[in-house]
């Protein structure tokens, strides 16, 4: 992502009402079973028997992908990858100072009209990736290991979700020790989540939305906020709250990231809201100002333009007043100017790290 400032202390979140009730998460966070090999490749073989007909996410296309066809998403047996490194541009305990081995996969079961992946995510993109079985995606995940990333950070991986937990049972036994971390959008089945149980150290969602207006708009995504809760839930109930190494990178745990839009289109305060009541006001938040007009942004007479200064300023007090206490912001000034990948590129973050 880009420069992030934590605005957080040691201290836990207060909490806040705001009209709704908090979940059981908090209780639950603790238990975290380790799970023997023959469960791990039991829910894969789970996963697996989802994509014929295809109910992998929320939209439950129905298609058969192993038969070749494809739904909403365009994925098809093969996962495609379009960019593997080491990335230095993500939040400071996932970069740490070696860098997050990134794996950025192609395609996506959103189409937000302002993606600034289009490239490689949506119909169109000029970077339709290379497939990879998950025995070579084991293998890439080993290289990256060897080269001192701190984590393997899977980007978009939830239409891929079987063929990525698969080159995971296949990373451990090849004996990749470092943390898995899945960057994911949110819109996520809590079914298949469940089935990453032991499978995934760090979930590290986008809670993109808080009203579901803007979410059918300009993500074609129903029940967004609802389903994206529903989510990090489940990913909060099996890895807790995020916990570090001494040198203060990211172990275990979940953070989320949301996206400030102009004129209110990501409905930020119920986003918050959600966050501290329905999940825990001590999940780490990473509250980002770098939204540019890419990709079709500009058919939205709405998204034309960055964020404000007061928009974002407004933002961050909604963090307080929810008691959401611990993560990052962005510096609001550069943001917009900064964070611009380029898929084309050999190196697609080079500006930025
Ligand atoms: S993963 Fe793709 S094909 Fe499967 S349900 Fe989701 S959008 Fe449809």
């Amino acid at each position: 992502m880009g420069r992030f400032h934590r605005f957080f202390e040691m201290g836990k979140g207060v909490g806040h009402n705001c009209g709704k009730h908090f979940g059981t998460a908090q209780r639950e966070q603790n238990a975290r079973p380790v799970k023997p090999k023959i469960i791990m490749n039991r829910n894969v073989e789970k996963l697996e028997s989802m994509l014929s007909p295809c109910r992998i996410c929320p939209r439950e296309c129905g298609v058969d992908r192993a038969a070749g066809e494809v739904g909403a998403c365009r994925a098809g047996m093969a996962a495609t990858v379009s960019s593997i490194g080491k990335h230095f541009g993500e939040e400071p305990p996932i970069s740490g100072s070696r860098g997050s081995g990134t794996i950025f996969f192609t395609r996506c079961n959103l189409s937000c009209v302002f993606c600034q992946n289009h490239q490689i995510s949506q119909p169109g993109g000029r970077e339709p990736g290379l497939p990879y079985s998950p025995e070579e995606l084991a293998e890439q995940m080993m290289a990256l290991e060897r080269a001192g990333a701190h984590n393997i950070n899977f980007v978009s991986p939830t239409q891929w979700t079987p063929q990525a937990a698969k080159a995971i049972v296949l990373s451990r036994e090849a004996g990749l020790t470092i943390p898995i971390v899945w960057n994911s959008n949110g819109y996520e089945r809590v079914e298949t989540i469940r089935l990453l149980e032991g499978l995934v150290e760090i979930y590290m969602p986008d809670f993109k939305y808080g009203q579901d207006d803007s979410a059918v708009r300009l993500s074609n995504a129903p029940r967004y906020p609802e389903i994206a809760a529903a989510a990090i839930r489940e990913m909060f109930r099996q890895v807790g709250e995020l916990t570090f190494d001494e040198s203060g990178v990211a172990q275990r745990g979940v953070i989320v990231r949301h996206l400030v839009l102009p004129n209110g289109l990501a409905g930020t305060r119920s986003v918050l809201c959600s966050l501290a009541t329905e999940v825990s006001p001590n999940v780490f938040v990473s509250l980002m100002s770098q939204y540019y007009p890419t990709h079709r942004a500009r058919e939205f007479r709405e998204l034309r333009r960055s964020v404000r200064r007061s928009e974002y300023a407004e933002a961050l007090r909604a963090l307080e007043e929810f008691g959401l206490s611990r993560g990052w912001s962005q510096d609001y000034r550069e943001a917009p100017l900064r964070f611009r990948p380029d898929f084309e590129d050999d190196a697609p973050f080079e500006e930025w790290d």
